[in-house]
Parts: C-alpha cells; sequence; structure tokens
C-alpha cells in the first residue's frame, strides 16, 4: 500500500506565541516594536485600549483604540480584558477576543505592554507568553534620551527618570533582557529570540503527526 507522504504544511502548524516587549520609556521600545512589526508580517500587534488622549500621528484602532474611562469600565466589567492596569494616570488594557482566536490559528502577536500586564499574561497563559525587556546601556544614555530637545524642566526630567528607575527594577520578571546599545544589534538579538521561540516543540502543534509519519514502517 502507497503510504501518505508526510506534509511539510502540516508539520509546520504551530501555535501562536505572545511576544511580550518591555522596557523604561528610552530604551528604545517603540523603536524595536515597529522594526519587528514592519519587518515580520506574520507577527501583529495586539492593540490594546486606552483611556489616554490621542497623540499627534496616532491612529484610533491602529495605535490604540481610544476609549472612555467609561467604556473601560463597561469593558472590565464584561471582562473583555486579557489583563489591564493604571499605568501613569490612565488605564491600559488587552482585549482578549483577538488574541485568544488568533493563537489557536497560529498568529504570533506583539505586545507593548508594562511589567504588570506582564504579570498577569504570565499567570493566564505563560505557556504561550516570551517576556523581553530591554534596557537602556547606561544611566546617563537612559537621561540624555529622557531630555528630549532640552526644553523640559530639570523637574520633569527628574520624574522621568524615577519612573524610568521604577520600571527597570522589574527587569527580573522577564525570560530575556537586551541591552540597548546599538538598535540594529538590539533588533537583530530581538528577532533571534522570536525565531527560537517560535521552533519550540511545545508550540508546532502539527509536528506530533508529521513525525509519525516519518516513523511508519
Ligand atoms: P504610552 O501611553 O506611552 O503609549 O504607554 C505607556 C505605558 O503603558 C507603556 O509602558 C506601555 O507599554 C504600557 N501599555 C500600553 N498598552 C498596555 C496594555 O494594554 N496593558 C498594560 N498593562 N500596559 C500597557
Amino acid at each position: 500500500m502507497v503510504q501518505p507522504t508526510p506534509q511539510m504544511s502540516d508539520a509546520l502548524h504551530r501555535r501562536g506565541l505572545m511576544f511580550i516587549l518591555s522596557s523604561p520609556s528610552g530604551a528604545g521600545k517603540t523603536t524595536i516594536s515597529r522594526m519587528l512589526l514592519d519587518g515580520d508580517p506574520a507577527l501583529r500587534l495586539s492593540v490594546s485600549a486606552t483611556t489616554r488622549p490621542m497623540r499627534p500621528g496616532e491612529v484610533d484602532g491602529k495605535d490604540y483604540h481610544f476609549v472612555t474611562q467609561e467604556q473601560f469600565d463597561r469593558m472590565v466589567e464584561a471582562e473583555q480584558f486579557l489583563e489591564w492596569a493604571h499605568v501613569f494616570s490612565h488605564s491600559y488594557g488587552t482585549p482578549k477576543a483577538q488574541v485568544k482566536a488568533g493563537l489557536r490559528e497560529g498568529q504570533d502577536f506583539l505586545f507593548d505592554i508594562d511589567w504588570q500586564g506582564t504579570q498577569q499574561l504570565y499567570q493566564k497563559l505563560e505557556t504561550d507568553v516570551v517576556r523581553v525587556f530591554l534596557l537602556p546601556p547606561s544611566i546617563d544614555e537612559l537621561r540624555r534620551r529622557l531630555t528630549g530637545r532640552g526644553t523640559d524642566s530639570a523637574e520633569v526630567i527628574a520624574a522621568r527618570m524615577e519612573r524610568a528607575r521604577a520600571e527597570i527594577s522589574h527587569w527580573d520578571g522577564y525570560d530575556y533582557v537586551v541591552v540597548n546599545d546599538d538598535i540594529d544589534e538590539c533588533f537583530a538579538k530581538v528577532c533571534e529570540i522570536l525565531h527560537a521561540e517560535r521552533m519550540k516543540r511545545a508550540r508546532q502543534t502539527g509536528l506530533i503527526g508529521f513525525v509519525r509519519e516519518l516513523m511508519r514502517p
């Protein structure tokens, strides 16, 4: 009897992963996120809901779902978030529906969320989560990056530095820590992490059948 040939496409079937990128502001997270999304069409941004006002250049539904506090509270009440948190006096949350269905279909998601959200996602979906934390190369470089165009007062800069220090203190809640000294090198390292995590045996749900076929006498 002719045995069916194992199909590589079946073998490639796998569960999606949740790629979480966190960092203090000034460590390059926004740039690295954009590079990842531009360079990897298989990766989709998990678009959060937030109550903070829209910044110039942001697009509703693309950068965030901009909602009122009332709408946000209703979503919390209706358990529509996978996680949510107060960050810098505004509310932020990850809508549940898109991510849960996507993961089953093999969709990978990028999460630009803080340490509180990371902890909650890890508690709920530990095996789907990959946690990456970016650090600035030095405190002087961080201060330089947070000083902006030199128009902010010393108090504003000091407050930003304090906030950055508080965020950095959560570095040990992550699987990978990458120091962002050079943006291209940092991006290359983050890509290596993503590629390796995609190959994890537990994620390649199509492998069992594929290997069974390979081993059939
Ligand atoms: P920003 O207002 O500058 O876009 O984001 C402020 C902080 O909120 C960043 O550290 C960002 O990672 C975090 N953040 C954005 N979306 C979410 C979310 O859905 N959940 C949580 N926990 N944090 C978020």
